[in-house]
């Protein structure tokens, strides 16, 4: 309802333009009447003027009928994403999608921006920048969702490696969301003024697209610095449920990769060999200690080792094994102390194991993100405008941050300008969450899972949530 009372707001405004134009014609016109006619003239006037202040609006449906509307082009493009995933930096069919339509609708298009940026800036007049953000690579995750759209697609990693690939952030949807959000803020044009920005992202899983853009020079080739960041993701809570919160709402990460080397050799000569499957093997559960025995109770972090990669054959001792290590914390402090205690716990395995210098293991830092902070007044304001869509109960803005990491706002760090939002919208079947929350489970499945799922109720509902921050953003 509250779109209805958005549009009988600005049909008031403009009515007030028609009605001064349609005075002043009335003055012109009296000039040469007489006063019968003039009487006669005045009772029309009087008519039309509360036919027009009573009319609906006429320039714009409302933004729920709008994405109702849509609907059905937007799911289709949906399930077209969804089953035709990509990894990050290789999102070309993805950013063509992107590109195209975003031109179609009349947006200033830069593309290849980081290789498969996007950017459409639509600049209607005098006002604040908004810049919309929509990240598009996959995961490297082989779906078991069982849906007749589901992925069964494979991609070629940078190591060479064949791996099969999934929209299990729900990144598709944010995409989906964009293009939905887009024509609607076109057609709705005449209600807010200002410069319009939608961003699709590559990358975001590694945490390395958003800081490329910009390394990218996208602010140098015509992409300007946006007042406000917005950006929208998928959670697996219920469809029409939202979490926008204060202060920090995402983690800061690490991703890196330690190469522990050893001494190849036969597999039943150990006593010649030294193996590094056993120095990682120590190391992963030495990491652990960390967490539990080096952080304060009060302080959290999480690491996690999410791939260890070594040898081939049974009877081969290899050279070298690869632990790949995610981090996540809130503080410097408790950054330090992780990264500082990884780098000890190698150098003590591999003094343990008698390695000469040269064989230490090895650290390749490949990412790093800063913990996500949403602006407190921004928050509010966004969250005051979609009560009336989603009930205050639907709200949720007190929950804690959540250890989950983004590198959304590295497309405006530093700039000392930019506010930013990023909200957690509800994508989860409404049934599937209750039956969860019954069995005493957070949610029926989670992101990065191979059965994560965006139910397709949550597309146009995602528009409407996206349609309407913007709005209330340009409102100032
Ligand atoms: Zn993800
Ligand atoms: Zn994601």
């Amino acid at each position: 309802m509250k779109f209805l009372n958005l549009n009988l707001n600005l049909n008031l405004n403009l009515n007030l333009n028609l009605i001064l134009n349609l005075i002043l014609n009335l003055i012109l016109i009296l000039k040469n009447l007489s006063m019968k006619t003039m009487t006669k003239t005045f009772i029309l006037l009087k008519v039309c003027l509360l036919a027009i202040l009573t009319l609906p609006a006429q320039t714009s449906k409302p933004v729920k009928e709008m994405a109702y509307a849509d609907s059905p082009r937007l799911v289709e493009i949906f399930k077209d994403l969804h089953q035709n995933p990509e990894l990050g930096f290789l999102e070309f069919r993805t950013s063509g999608i992107v590109a195209k339509e975003l031109k179609t609708l009349g947006f200033e298009v830069i593309t290849g921006i980081a290789k498969t940026g996007v950017v459409g800036v639509l600049k209607n007049g005098e006002g604040p920048i908004v810049m919309y953000r929509a990240d598009m690579d996959c995961n490297s995750v082989k779906e078991t969702t069982g849906l007749p759209y589901a992925s069964v697609k494979t991609m070629k990693k940078e190591d060479g490696t064949e791996v099969p690939v999934m929209h299990a952030c729900g990144h598709d949807a944010h995409v989906t969301w964009m293009l939905g959000i887009a024509r609607i803020m076109m057609a709705l044009r005449d209600q807010w003024k200002g410069t319009l920005v939608f961003l699709a992202q590559p990358a975001e899983e590694p945490m390395t697209g958003a800081k490329a853009m910009v390394n990218d020079k996208m602010y140098e080739k015509g992409v300007p610095i946006p007042d406000y960041l917005f950006g929208m993701h998928t959670w697996p809570i219920a469809v029409g449920s939202i979490i926008n919160g204060t202060g920090e709402r995402t983690s800061g990460s690490d991703q890196l990769d330690v190469t522990f080397y050893g001494i190849g050799g036969h597999g039943s000569t150990p006593e010649l060999a030294i193996d590094p499957i056993v120095m990682a093997s120590n190391a992963v559960l030495q990491y652990q200690t960390l967490i539990s025995r080096s952080l304060p109770a009060q302080d959290v972090g999480v690491l996690t080792v999410g791939s260890i990669q070594a040898g081939s054959d049974n009877n081969v001792i290899p050279a070298y094994a690869v632990a790949k290590l995610n981090l996540r914390w809130f503080t410097e402090k408790t950054r330090n102390t992780l990264l500082e205690g990884i780098k000890r716990i190698n150098e003590g395995l591999a003094v343990a194991n008698g390695l000469p210098h040269e064989l230490h293991p090895k650290i390749l830092m490949k990412s790093n993100v800063f913990p996500q902070v949403n602006h407190t007044p921004l928050v509010r304001k966004i969250n005051n405008a979609l009560t009336p869509l989603l009930g205050p109960e639907n709200i949720f803005s007190d929950t804690p941050p959540i250890m989950a990491s983004e590198d959304f706002y590295h497309l405006v760090l530093g700039n000392n300008k930019t506010t930013c939002d990023f909200i957690l919208v509800g994508t989860a079947d409404p049934e599937l969450y209750a039956q969860a929350v019954r069995e005493g489970k957070r949610a029926p499945f989670f992101n990065h899972n191979g059965n994560y799922q965006v139910d397709l109720a949550g597309i146009p509902l995602g528009v409407q949530i996206g349609v309407t921050a913007l709005l209330e953003i340009f409102r100032k």
